[in-house]
């Protein structure tokens, strides 16, 4: 009893002092293609809100291909954390996430990518200062590893078929997403089916249209997808309706993934029974607890899930994990490799990939360390320092 009080004592004490914004700039370890983008390099953004109890919690709110995705930049979530967020996040119950998240909602139409790595932050400070993980927080965690698939995305099947080989020697990956949609769809198709030949029963072959199929493609793409071997298309065409269309027409499962924008696209996809499974992303879904909905909603709906990612690096892959550990369900696993994509490591210590799994962090928090000097190194703005809205010089240091 004398705990609780105590710990609803210093919680309450807790407000937010300042909030902290800034770009990274990474490299990939080769060039990513997509049909909408191909990504050379990967920009975060970063928030950290200094709560009065000495707590600082970090978010990360990323996208692909700066606006090739959606609406939302990191250079475009940055400004508004700083001119829309920061004066509303000042001052505030820094222990009350879901009070804080309530008004941001209420002041702030849409930005869920941003959104989401402010209630990221809120969830890491309040883990500090707590004492307990972010899985935790969000509930319990289920599982403590997460399986992680690999995105083949080079462009040339001879070098996807030795990237696979090295990930299946290595232990790290053996499920494998393909990207597709840039060519014509038999060349796709043959694509994958070199692929899924290459490794035969050592690694499951999905792929991920993204949305670059019309309907009548996707008919033809589907049945020569399914002859290939693949087990699973991820957003095949653009509209939810054609997804609708699409799904139980050929035996081979179908993933709502650019049509999931939140709890409530993902009730309107299950009212429709529009997917097999729904690709899970804590950006798209508006923070971790709506990813939560969106998952309560497709237990519901008798659909499977699986976690995806928007690329995130390690701040916003670790709380995607966070979230997926606490999910009832998770029958098709995650894609939680965003780090692996980049040449650089901004931990103190690497997150953990072993046996084809993510191990979850179980300290406080997040469970993770920046590392300082790296994170001073690949920001975009070296010598000015947003603070609460307000451009000063960076502090000098050594
Ligand atoms: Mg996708």
């Amino acid at each position: 009893m004398q705990h609780t009080q105590r710990f609803q004592s210093s919680a309450a004490s807790a407000v937010i002092e300042r909030v902290e914004t800034f770009l990274l700039d990474l490299p990939t370890i080769r060039p990513h293609q997509l049909s909408m983008a191909t990504m050379n390099g990967q920009t975060l953004m970063l928030v950290r809100l200094y709560c009065s109890d000495g707590t600082v919690g970090v978010g990360e709110g990323t996208t692909i291909g700066g606006l090739a995705y959606g609406a939302e930049s990191p250079e475009g979530m940055k400004l508004a954390i700083d001119t829309y967020f920061a004066p509303l996040l000042l001052g505030s119950d820094a222990s009350q996430v879901p009070a804080i998240m309530a008004k941001l909602s209420k002041a702030i139409h849409d930005n869920r990518f941003a959104k989401c790595a402010v209630e990221t932050a809120l969830f890491d400070a309040l883990g500090q200062r707590t004492g307990l993980p972010v899985s935790q927080l969000l509930g319990g965690r289920v599982r403590d590893s997460l399986p992680v698939a690999w995105t083949l995305a080079s462009g040339d099947t001879a070098k996807d078929i030795d990237e696979a080989e090295r990930m299946l020697a290595q232990r790290r990956h053996q499920i494998f997403k393909l990207k597709i949609g840039r060519r014509a769809v038999a060349d796709d198709v043959a694509h994958v089916a070199a692929i899924k030949k290459a490794l035969g029963e050592r690694g499951t072959v999905r792929v991920d249209v993204n949305m670059a199929w019309s309907e009548l493609d996707a008919q033809r793409g589907l049945a020569g997808l399914v002859d290939a071997g693949c087990e699973l298309v991820e957003q095949p065409v653009a509209s939810a309706e054609a997804l609708a269309r699409l799904k139980g027409r050929f035996p081979i499962a179908v993933m709502a993934d650019e049509s999931l924008t939140g709890p409530a696209s993902a009730f309107a996809l299950a009212r429709v029974a529009g997917a097999d499974v729904f690709a899970v992303k804590i950006e798209q879904s508006g923070g971790l607890q709506a990813a939560q909905q969106v998952a309560a909603i497709a237990d519901a709906a008798g659909i499977g899930l699986y976690g995806g990612t928007m690329l995130e690096g390690a701040v916003g892959t670790i709380a995607s994990a966070h979230a997926f550990a606490t999910f009832r369900n998770l029958q098709w696993g995650t894609e939680l490799f965003g780090p692996l994509l980049l040449t650089e490591e901004i931990l103190a210590e690497p997150l953990q990939y072993t046996d084809f799994q993510l191990m979850v962090p179980t300290a406080p928090g997040l469970g993770m360390a920046l590392d300082e000097d790296r994170i001073r190194y690949f920001r975009r703005d070296k010598t000015q320092v947003s603070v609460g809205g307000i451009s000063m010089p960076a502090p000098v240091t050594q």
